[in-house]
């Protein structure tokens, strides 16, 4: 059985094809610039060469198509015709208060996850102009959503309820959501695995540090806390994101700079966090860490303001849930960055950790950092959302298929 995972952005639709027994990725590719002049597909079938061919593309009706055509192609295809592939996994950003699972989608689900667009304008409805295009292009194939929200729809009233009048929530339901909700179940589930524990006995700490960046508490296998909230903007300083900062900046920078709220919040989503705070070097940890070796006083502050950041984060987990048993590095940064690692580390001794400095070379592999007698495991695990995705996919198909027969 072969899972399509499509992530579906306003301008750019991603793929993969996935066969759910062996788990392998049979073909992978990037539809970029949808809708404006210049699109291009860039397609690589496993083992084959990778191709980026110009393509007009005027929607992602023909971006589905365009992937069709790569995907059953004589030559760069992978598979005969769309009968082999038994369902179409989309990648969801907000399914708000009404979504704790992944869901087969039909006309409800659809009207379900419009009616939570307020809460995540630029995602949602890209999302769902990808699912538009598959359903009308593949009207035989059952198609599901994952949210990035829905693990985290398991924390308690006090972690997700902000210290605002409570009629915000009931009206409006202003919230922490929380996101990268995939891939905290994911790699909580996969660093159980790796300690020979089951998940149920285990309090971890899931550090999500790619270009967008979250921690999360996993207590028992749920998530009971997480730093971004009612959008991505919240928690952690990213790559070009804030994070955490006092709200009433907001409107002393309108002030400042005679701006409106829309172009302080563009600051914040796009030009903050290491990239703003290091003066503009770059939000690559790559080029900032070289900065920082070069005598870049600006570039090696965003650098420990961040790995403070993250400190702060695991010490308050930690204290949530009475303790922790691993702290998880994940994504970009976490799974490829050994020197941030082992600052971060350095706000995580208090609890009993340490770091092989030898095997924090390692990058972007599934590894365990601390010595088998510390009290809490530090450990590397590659996130894997694609994947997680075709996982959950094939349950959702699968549970159908048992219902019916
Ligand atoms: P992601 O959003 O998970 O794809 O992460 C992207 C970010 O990971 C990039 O912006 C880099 O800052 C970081 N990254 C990727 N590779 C490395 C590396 N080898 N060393 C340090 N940071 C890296």
């Amino acid at each position: 059985m072969n899972i399509l995972v499509i992530n579906c952005g306003s301008s750019s639709l991603k793929y993969q094809l996935i066969d759910s027994v062996s788990e392998n990725v049979l073909a992978k590719g990037i539809c970029e610039r949808i809708g404006s002049g210049g699109a291009c597909i860039t397609h690589a079938p496993a083992g084959g060469e990778k191709k980026k061919t110009e393509l007009p593309m005027p929607d992602h009706h023909a971006a589905v198509a365009a992937v069709i055509e790569r995907l059953t192609d004589k030559e760069v295809g992978v598979i005969r015709s769309l009968k082999e592939i038994a369902a179409v996994g989309h990648r969801l950003v907000h399914g708000g208060e009404k979504f704790a699972s992944a869901v087969l989608i039909d006309e409800e689900v659809i009207a379900a996850i419009e009616e939570v667009s307020d809460l995540a304008p630029l995602h949602n409805p890209a999302n769902l102009i990808g699912v538009r295009a598959c359903r009308a292009l593949m009207p035989e194939v059952p198609m599901v959503g994952v949210f990035d929200t829905a693990f985290h729809q398991t924390m308690p009233r006090k972690a997700y309820l902000y210290g605002i009048p409570l009629e915000y929530y009931r009206d409006y339901r202003i919230r922490r959501y929380g996101f990268h909700g995939t891939s905290h179940d994911y790699v909580s589930r996969r660093a159980a695995e790796l300690l020979g524990k089951k998940r149920e006995e285990l309090r971890i700490i899931v550090c999500h540090l790619g270009n967008g960046a979250s921690v999360s508490a996993v207590d028992h296998g749920r998530s009971v806390d997480t730093s971004m909230g009612l959008t991505p903007l919240e928690g952690l300083m990213m790559g070009t994101r804030s994070g955490d900062l006092d709200p009433a900046i907001i409107t002393f920078l309108m002030d400042k700079l005679n701006g409106s709220a829309e172009e302080v919040l563009s600051i914040l989503n796009k030009k903050s966090g290491v990239l703003g705070l290091s003066g503009g070097v770059s939000n690559d940890f790559r080029d900032l860490t070289a900065a920082a070796e070069n005598g870049n006083e600006d570039a090696e502050t965003a650098l420990e303001a961040y790995a403070l950041r993250v400190g702060k984060y695991i010490g308050a987990y930690a204290a949530e849930m009475g303790g922790a048993d691993a702290i998880v590095f994940t994504a970009g940064v976490g799974e490829n960055d050994g020197p941030m690692r082992a600052r971060i580390s350095e706000y995580t001794k208090f609890l009993g950790t340490s770091v092989d400095p030898e095997r924090n070379r390692t990058r972007g592999e599934e590894v365990i950092l601390s010595a088998p007698e510390d009290a809490v495991a530090t450990m590397v695990v590659p996130t894997n959302e694609e994947l997680a995705i075709a996982r959950q996919t094939l349950a959702i198909v699968q549970a159908g298929d048992e219902k019916k027969s």
